[in-house]
């Protein structure tokens, strides 16, 4: 399998405040891949490092070789970087739809548009009867749905989603994770997937890093993690 993302020495740091200590990790094509840790270790930052956006970073950070981080977050979007950040990015006044037109930006043309948009609505039909919403006017699972979608618009190679399940009932969260899934396969897009939740995230993804303090701690498959003693104790609550 070949290597999508390759991270290697990432540090970051919001001014002073060094919060990645040189973080090596690897996201196969095709595959989802966890970032497992508890509240503060670092994942988001990880993912906002990856995008250029908040930090300052060093080291090497490549998509298929190509360099990201000389360059800036619009650019990376446009290299195939899809973001669902933490807190979603709704734009809450626009509708459903607005927010997935938007999402479009990052692509080279517009052509496929409306199938594109089709698609989003296959994979979330609630979406679809909300089209014409407001976005701020949807339920938690909605606008996760919706972040979702709209980096989907952006036709990403790789999706980094920061907490999907966040705040959201478990039915919801079960849904939601199912159609991730069914994104990795159906349409090839490679995920980066930070979780706290690491039964869920284990339950999705081929391989997991488990962040502590700004270092990876440990690396390998979900079963392997699964079976570890000190995730289980810490992080499974076995
Ligand atoms: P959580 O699940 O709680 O978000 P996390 O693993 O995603 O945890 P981060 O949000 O990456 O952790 O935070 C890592 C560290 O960086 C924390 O100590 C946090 O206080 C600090 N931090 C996060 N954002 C900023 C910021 N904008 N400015 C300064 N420090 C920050």
């Amino acid at each position: 399998m070949s290597t999508l993302l390759e991270v290697r020495d990432l540090h970051a740091r919001y001014g002073n405040t060094q919060v990645l200590h040189g973080l090596n990790l690897d996201v196969a094509e095709g595959q989802v891949t966890a970032l497992l840790g508890a509240n503060g270790a670092g994942k988001t930052t990880t993912l906002r490092a990856l995008c250029q956006l908040m930090v300052q970073t060093t080291g090497s950070i490549t998509l298929e070789g190509v360099a990201l981080n000389s360059r800036n977050t619009e650019q990376i979007a446009r290299l195939g970087v899809g973001h669902v950040p933490d807190g979603r990015g709704t734009f809450m006044a626009l509708s459903t739809e607005e927010n997935l037109r938007l999402g479009a930006f990052s692509r080279a043309s517009r052509e496929g548009l409306a199938q594109d948009m089709d698609k989003v609505y296959g994979y979330f039909p609630r979406l679809r009867e909300r089209a014409s919403q407001q976005a701020g006017t949807l339920s938690g699972g909605e606008q996760q749905m919706l972040a979702i979608g709209r980096a989907l618009m952006g036709r990403p190679r790789l999706l980094l989603l920061d907490e999907p399940s966040f705040g959201l009932a478990p039915l919801v969260v079960k849904d939601i994770f199912a159609i991730m899934r069914r994104i990795n396969q159906e349409e090839k897009v490679s995920i980066l997937l930070v979780e706290q939740n690491a039964k869920l995230a284990l339950d999705i993804a081929d391989t997991a890093y488990l962040l502590e303090t700004g270092r990876v701690v440990l690396h390998g498959s979900s079963s392997d993690m699964r079976s570890n003693d000190a995730v289980r104790r810490a992080y499974l609550g076995e």
